[in-house]
C-alpha cells in the first residue's frame, strides 16, 4: 500500500516468528485461545478505565464490551474482533515488533529447545501464535487517542502500518485477519471452532459470539412449471407444527398473491459461545472437578494437562467480603527462586464486583505465597478509584490475612488427606479407596516443588511461624529415607527429652558419618538433616516448636542425659584442658571442655551457641544462598 510505513521485528521476534513458522508442534489450535485472552485483556482496559470516566466506553454497538468471531469461507480468512482499548499507532509498533518482557533470548531459546508452544502464553509473546495458521495477518485498530491503523505482516521479518482509510471504521478496539494457510482449512469450521472456544475459553468474562450460519427455509416465488407447491410446503415443515398452522392460513391467502415455494436459505445470526457467569461466584459444591482445572488452566495460562495439586474456593465474611479462589499449581515455575528478593511477584488476580482491576497487587499475597495462582473479587473496596489508591486501601490488610489462612489450611489439607503422610497404626486404617490413589504422596510432591516457599515463610512471616513450621517436611536419623514432620519427630522423642536435634550439612552421606550423631545415635536420639542452604537461614528464626527447643548438634549447649562418670572424668581431665586452651591460640577457639556427646572420635570442633556453624560458614563463601 503507498500509505505504508514499514518496520523490522526486533531480532528476537523475527527468531520467534521463525521457530513458530516452522514448527513441527501438531497443537496449531493455541492461536485461538491467545487472540481470545488478548480481546478479553484489551475490554478488562476499557471496562478498568471506564470506572472513573464513563465516556471513553462511547455509546451504542461500542459501548458493548464483546468478542466476535467471523469466518470468510471463500477468501479462506478468521477474524477475531474486540471492542477493548484498542491500539494507536505506537501500540502496534512497541506490542507487535518488540517483547517487551526482559529475557527474551531466554524463553526464545525455551522454545526452540523445548519444541512446546504451549506455553507462548506464560510467556507474553501469545500473539505471534497466529503464524501457526496464517500466513499474512492483519491487525485493525482504534485506539481513543489516536485513528485507525492497519498493521499487517507476512511473518518475512518485517511489518507495516498504514493509515486505515479502506475498512469500515471500528468504532473502538481491534480486529486480527488470519488469512490462513492452506493446511488450516478445518478453522473455517464453525464446528472447529465452537469447539476450541468451548474448550480454551469457557471462562473469559466477556460474551464470544460466533457469526454463524444457519440454513432456514424461505418463501420463494414458485417456478413455473412447478405443479403444486403444498407438497413442499409439508415436506419441509413437518416437524414444526406450530408453523404448519400458520403455513395453512397463508395458503388460504395464497390464492390472491402469486404462487410461491419454499427454499433453503443461508443467513447469519450471533451465536453465543461462552457462560460469562464467573465461576468464583457460583457456589463451591456447583462447580466440578473438571471445572476448576479447565479454570486454573485459563487462569495460570498453562494449558498441559496436569491437575492443580489443591484449591481453595472461599467465601469470606464480615467487615470485608470477599470471593476467592486460590490454586496450588501443579509444579513449580523454574524462577520461582530466581531474585527472589528482588523481583515483584503477585499471581493473584484483583476483580472488585467482577470488574477486573490487576495482577500485579503485591500486596494481596506475601512472597512466599507468590507460588500460588488464583484470583479475589471484593464487594468492600471502592470501584471508582485509582490503582494506587486501591492499593493503599485498608481493606487489602484483612484481605490479606484471610488470604493466607485460607492458603495454609490448604495446604495442611494436601497433607491430611495423604495417606502416605500418616503413620504407624493410623497408615493400616487408611482406606485406600480410588480417590486416596490420586492424593498418595501428594504432599511429598508438593514438598519437593514448594518446601522452600514454606521455609522462607518460616523467615518472612513471625505470624504464621508455627503454622508453617507444622507444614515443614525433613528427612532424619529415624525416618527412613522418607520425609517426616515435627509433629512426627515429638511423637518419637525418648522419655525426658527437651530439645529437638539436628544437624546441617549438603548431604546424608556426609552427615550420618558425622562425630556428631556417634552419641546421639548410641543413645537412640532421633536427628533432623537439614541439608538445604536455605535451613541454615532457617534455623535463626525458628527457634522453638510446641515448646521445645531446637538443637544444633554441631553447637554448644547439646545437653544429652548425665553420664555418672562426666563429673569424675572433668576433674581427672582438668589439667589437660587447661593447657590444652592455652596450646591454641584464642582466636581459634573459645574453650576447650570435656564432652559427652562423642563415642568413637576423640575431639570434635563445636561452633559456639551464636556463631555460625561450619555448614554455614561453607555457604557463606560460597554464596548459594
Ligand atoms: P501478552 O498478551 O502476554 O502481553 P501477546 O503477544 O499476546 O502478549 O500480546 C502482546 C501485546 O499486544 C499485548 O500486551 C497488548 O498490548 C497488545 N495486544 C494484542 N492483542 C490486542 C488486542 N486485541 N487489543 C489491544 N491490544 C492488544
Ligand atoms: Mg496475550
Amino acid at each position: 500500500r503507498s500509505n505504508a510505513e514499514k518496520f523490522e521485528f526486533q531480532a528476537e521476534v523475527s527468531r520467534l516468528m521463525d521457530i513458530i513458522i516452522n514448527s513441527l508442534y501438531s497443537n496449531k489450535d493455541i492461536f485461538l485461545r491467545e487472540l481470545i485472552s488478548n480481546a478479553s485483556d484489551a475490554l478488562d482496559k476499557i471496562r478498568f478505565l471506564s470506572l472513573t470516566d464513563k465516556e471513553v466506553l462511547g455509546e451504542g454497538d461500542d459501548a458493548k464490551l464483546e468478542i466476535q468471531i467471523k469466518l470468510h469461507k471463500e477468501k479462506k480468512i478468521l477474524s477475531i474482533r474486540d471492542r477493548g482499548i484498542g491500539m494507536t499507532k505506537e501500540d502496534l509498533i512497541k506490542n507487535l515488533g518488540t517483547i517487551a518482557k526482559s529475557g527474551t533470548s531466554a524463553f526464545v531459546e525455551k522454545m526452540q529447545s523445548s519444541g512446546d508452544l504451549n506455553l507462548i502464553g506464560q510467556f507474553g509473546v501469545g500473539f505471534y501464535s497466529v503464524y501457526l495458521v496464517a500466513d499474512y495477518v492483519e491487525v485493525i485498530s482504534k485506539h481513543n487517542d489516536d485513528k485507525q491503523y492497519v498493521w499487517e505482516s507476512k511473518a518475512d521479518g518485517a511489518f507495516a502500518i498504514s493509515e486505515d482509510t479502506w475498512n469500515e471504521p471500528l468504532g473502538r478496539g481491534t480486529e486480527i485477519r488470519l488469512h490462513l494457510r492452506d493446511e488450516a482449512g478445518e478453522y473455517l469450521e464453525e464446528s472447529k471452532l465452537k469447539e476450541l472456544v468451548k474448550k480454551y475459553s469457557e471462562f473469559i468474562n466477556f460474551p464470544i459470539y460466533l457469526w454463524e450460519s444457519k440454513e432456514v427455509d424461505v418463501e420463494a416465488p414458485a417456478d413455473e412449471d412447478e405443479t403444486t407447491d403444498e407438497e413442499d410446503t409439508s415436506e419441509s415443515t413437518s416437524s414444526d407444527e406450530g408453523e404448519e398452522d400458520s403455513e395453512k392460513s397463508e395458503d388460504e391467502e395464497t390464492e390472491k398473491k402469486p404462487k410461491t415455494k419454499k427454499v433453503k436459505e443461508t443467513t447469519y445470526e450471533w451465536e453465543l459461545l461462552n457462560d460469562v457467569k464467573a465461576i468464583w461466584l457460583r457456589s463451591p459444591k456447583d462447580v466440578t472437578d473438571e471445572e476448576y482445572t479447565k479454570f486454573y488452566h485459563s487462569l495460570a495460562k498453562d494449558f498441559g494437562d496436569e491437575k492443580p495439586m489443591a484449591w481453595s474456593h472461599f467465601t469470606a465474611e464480615g467487615d470485608v467480603e470477599f470471593k476467592a479462589i486460590l490454586f496450588v499449581p501443579p509444579k513449580a515455575p523454574q524462577d520461582l527462586y530466581e531474585s527472589y528478593y528482588n523481583t515483584k511477584k503477585a499471581n493473584l488476580k484483583l476483580y472488585v464486583r467482577k470488574v477486573f482491576i490487576s495482577d500485579e497487587f503485591d500486596e494481596l499475597l506475601p512472597k512466599y505465597l507468590s507460588f500460588l495462582k488464583g484470583l479475589v473479587d471484593s464487594d468492600t473496596l471502592p470501584l471508582n478509584v485509582s490503582r494506587e489508591m486501591l492499593q493503599q486501601h485498608g481493606s487489602l490488610k484483612t484481605i490479606k490475612k484471610k488470604l493466607i489462612r485460607k492458603a495454609l489450611d490448604m495446604i495442611r489439607k494436601i497433607a491430611e488427606e495423604d495417606p502416605d503422610e500418616s503413620t504407624g497404626k493410623e497408615k493400616e486404617e487408611v482406606d485406600k479407596s480410588s480417590d486416596d490413589d490420586e492424593k498418595n504422596g501428594q504432599y511429598a510432591k508438593f514438598w519437593n516443588e514448594f518446601g522452600k516457599s514454606i521455609k522462607l515463610g518460616i523467615v518472612e512471616d513471625a505470624t504464621n511461624r508455627n503454622r508453617l513450621a507444622k507444614l515443614l517436611r525433613f528427612e532424619s536419623t529415624k525416618s527412613d529415607g522418607k520425609l517426616t514432620s515435627l509433629d512426627q519427630y515429638i511423637s518419637r522423642m525418648k522419655p525426658g527429652q527437651k530439645d529437638i536435634f539436628y544437624i546441617t550439612g549438603t548431604n546424608k552421606e556426609q552427615l550420618e558419618k558425622s562425630p556428631f550423631l556417634e552419641r546421639l545415635k548410641k543413645k537412640n536420639y532421633e536427628v533432623i538433616f537439614f541439608m538445604d542452604p536455605v535451613d541454615e537461614y532457617l534455623m535463626q528464626y525458628l527457634m522453638d516448636y510446641e515448646d521445645k527447643k531446637f538443637q544444633n548438634v554441631s553447637k554448644e549447649g547439646l545437653k544429652l542425659e548425665k553420664d555418672s562418670k562426666t563429673k569424675e572424668l572433668k576433674e581427672t581431665f582438668k589439667e589437660l584442658t587447661k593447657w590444652w586452651k592455652g596450646a591454641l591460640a584464642s582466636e581459634n577457639v573459645d574453650d576447650v571442655k570435656i564432652s559427652n556427646r562423642l563415642d568413637n572420635t576423640p575431639c570434635v570442633v563445636v561452633t559456639s551457641k551464636f556463631g555460625w556453624s561450619a555448614n554455614m560458614e561453607r555457604i557463606m563463601q560460597s554464596q548459594t544462598l
